[in-house]
């Protein structure tokens, strides 16, 4: 066949597939033959359509596409079937879930496929089989509740498949024995490692690397992104198309994952597994206890230093702002000596044991993050520039800063441009990428989000939902509220609140910006429901975790869910059980947080409108995630409303109530209260 023969023929294939795409979404096409309840949508239909034309020309595709529109039908459908591997990278494990369990087995039903699935998780979610055998003897079992909690495990490993700790449900996700029965990428042996044939993460790897279809979620295909993690490398050139949903948490995850650190506890668990190790692997190769107790002396002097010099639990400080640099000094060059003993200490005994060896790349992994810091404490005590200092201009510059726990610390480098290092990356790459979401414009502009990214070059797309929002809701701005920095304002936002969770009964979510807050509106929240007799549940976040109060709160259909950031985003609520969605005010990062406060820094220095750019553009897409969880489907109706009078009162306020779905408004509490009497009849 000649060169333009070819070429034809490849194209009418082409037309044929896109045809194919467009009518598996047409009425009385494969999806509304094989999907209960499909309806054909043309936003749907089009959008899937855009999504086959930039995986034709292997091009980034950013997509916002409103709630309801069925963006993941219209992203799946044209990625099957174009053939092909393909990799979805969710924002939360629910989605990773669901997309997997639901809706990609639903669609290789409809479209009559025969492809290979499979869902990837990080490694911290797989039993690790050598770690279990020793953690029977291992001195650190936290609790009594931590030994019954093992023979559960040990008896889930010898059933499960998967190894997937999800499947042990009698476990909670948060129980200390966790750590010790997983593996990280710094303890495992790989290769080496006896129970490599039969080790769960490696298997769950190798089925993935086999699949057409692999879905991950946003930490691992960061983790892979930045290069993080040897194992999970050959993914994404293997992949010949990249779907992000939720993209528009990239931002904020990929500057955790193009950062680095290292944290007290990494310290203290080299120490435990060195001396394990060393006793077991190389008993007479050194004195394993000593090195090992002073390099755990060592962390606990530099926690105890950062407490002098003024950080306290729960604190987030730039290193710039240390108060006492020269007592940090000393007291990380004592955490890398005893560091540098121990790793002298393991390449004298090389070669002996797989596990004693496996500490060596350890030592110097942590001895690499932590000479950066010497240098740039040194460089601060000296008053002179800061190696990879926040004042730099260029795409790398990054900010130190330590995270303080009750008992423990974290040592974190942060870059303020985290899109360059996306950039760069996906530039690497030459397969098309989708980046979608429901919220990824600011007054309808792509602008802040492409810039955040790195990628001003994407093609953009946007969908509007095909809800009814005038006649299903209502935006209700109370008249006559203080400035949010007034003292006390939460008392004042449960008190403008109230009268609306009232008249709806209940099935409401209050949403702050703080946890302060929370607990300050739900008290008042709880005063107004004993005055008045109200009997309706009150659910509060931290009183129990994030899903045991969800499905409270579905189950009740009356209840009142007061909750921080978690509550924000990935919840979704249908019918009744929520009709109310009360915010308490713009959702600003702190602008004193270490991070926040550079990257201001930065974009001021460059001659740009940081409010603009950076904090109003976050703020926004927040709110919009949090009034999207108002409207989830045609049959849901409720008022949404912000307690913030900036939104009115300040020149910013136009772009973010035009960010907002176009509901009806209202000032007066009257027509807020009545919207329910109003929707009962309706
Ligand atoms: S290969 Fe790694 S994760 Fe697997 S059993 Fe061995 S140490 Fe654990």
């Amino acid at each position: 066949m000649s060169g333009d023969a070819a070429a034809a023929t490849a194209e009418a294939r082409l037309h044929q597939a896109r045809d194919r795409v467009a009518a598996a979404f047409a009425d009385g096409g494969d999806l509304a033959a094989a999907v209960p309840g499909f309806a054909a949508r043309a936003s749907q239909r089009e959008m899937a359509l855009a999504v086959f034309d930039a995986i034709a020309d292997r091009a980034t595709l950013v997509a916002e596409a409103g709630t309801g529109t069925g963006k993941t039908y219209a992203y799946l459908v044209p990625a099957l079937l174009g053939g092909g591997k393909v990799l979805v990278s969710t924002g939360t494990k629910t989605l990773q879930d669901q997309v997997h369990a639901k809706d990609i087995a639903t669609l290789v039903r409809a479209l009559k496929l025969r492809l290979v699935t499979a869902l990837l998780k990080g490694r911290q979610n797989y039993l690790c089989l050598l770690r279990l055998e020793s953690a029977g003897q291992d001195e650190r079992l936290p609790t009594r509740e931590s030994a019954l909690q093992l023979r559960a495990i040990q008896r889930f490993a010898r059933l499960t498949t998967s190894g997937d700790r999800a499947e042990l449900a009698e476990v909670p996700e948060a129980a200390p024995i966790w750590p010790l029965v997983t593996s990280t990428r710094e303890n495992c042996l790989g290769q080496q490692c006896p129970r490599f044939e039969e080790c769960f993460v490696y298997r769950a790897r190798r089925a993935a690397l086999a699949a057409d279809v692999v879905v991950v979620n946003h930490h691992l295909f960061l983790a892979d992104l930045a290069l993080r993690d040897d194992s999970v490398r050959e993914f994404l050139p293997a992949a010949d198309t990249v779907i992000l949903d939720e993209a528009h948490q990239l931002p904020k995850i990929a500057a955790d994952f193009f950062g680095s650190g290292w944290s007290l506890a990494q310290l203290t668990d080299l120490a435990q597994d060195a001396r394990a190790q060393g006793l077991a692997g190389a008993p007479s190769g050194a004195n394993w206890v000593a090195l090992t107790q002073e390099l755990e002396a060592a962390a606990r002097d530099l926690r105890l230093r950062l407490a002098e010099a003024g950080m306290a639990p729960g604190t987030r400080t730039a290193l710039p702002r240390c108060a006492a640099p020269a007592s940090l000094a000393r007291g990380v060059q004592r955490v890398d000596d005893a560091l540098g003993a121990l790793a002298a200490a393991v390449r004298a005994v090389g070669g002996h044991s797989a596990e004693v060896d496996a500490l060596d790349p350890r030592t110097a992994a942590l001895r690499g993050e932590i000479g950066g810091w010497i240098a740039a404490i040194e460089a601060l005590q000296d008053g002179a520039d800061l190696p990879g200092r926040d004042d730099e201009d260029g795409d790398d510059a990054r900010v130190r800063w330590i995270a303080t726990t009750a008992h423990g610390a974290q040592f974190h480098s942060t870059p303020l441009a985290p899109g360059a290092a996306f950039a760069r990356a996906r530039e690497q790459q030459s397969q098309a990428w989708i980046l979608t979401s429901a919220t990824l414009t600011v007054a309808g502009s792509f602008d802040p989000f492409l810039s955040q990214i790195g990628l001003p070059q994407a093609r953009t797309a946007s969908w509007d939902s095909p809800f009814d929002f005038p006649r299903q809701a209502l935006l209700y701005l109370p008249r006559s509220l203080p400035s949010p920095s007034q003292a006390d304002f939460p008392e004042r936002v449960a008190a403008a609140a109230w009268p609306v969770i009232d008249a709806a009964g209940g099935r409401a979510f209050v949403l702050c910006s703080t946890l302060r807050a929370v607990e300050r509106v739900s008290a008042r929240l709880r005063q107004f429901m004993q005055e008045e007799d109200r009997v309706l549940p009150l659910l509060v976040q931290r009183s129990s975790t994030r899903r045991a109060l969800l499905d409270e709160f579905r189950r009740s259909g009356r209840a009142v869910l007061v909750g921080s950031v978690s509550f924000w985003e990935g919840i979704d609520v249908r019918g009744d059980a929520l009709s109310v969605v009360a915010i308490d005010k713009l959702p600003f990062a702190p602008p004193d947080d270490p991070v926040v406060e550079a990257r201001i820094r930065r974009l001021r220095r460059l001659g740009r409108n940081a409010f603009m750019e950076y904090q109003l553009p976050e703020a926004v897409t927040l709110l919009r995630q949090g009034a999207g969880r108002l409207i989830r489907d045609e049959r849901d109706r409720g008022v949404l409303m912000i307690l913030d009078d900036r939104l009115l009162g300040k020149p910013y306020g136009r772009a973010v109530l035009a960010s907002l779905p176009p509901f009806a408004r209202t000032r007066d509490e009257d027509v807020a209260r009545a919207f329910f009497a109003v929707a009962a009849a309706a």
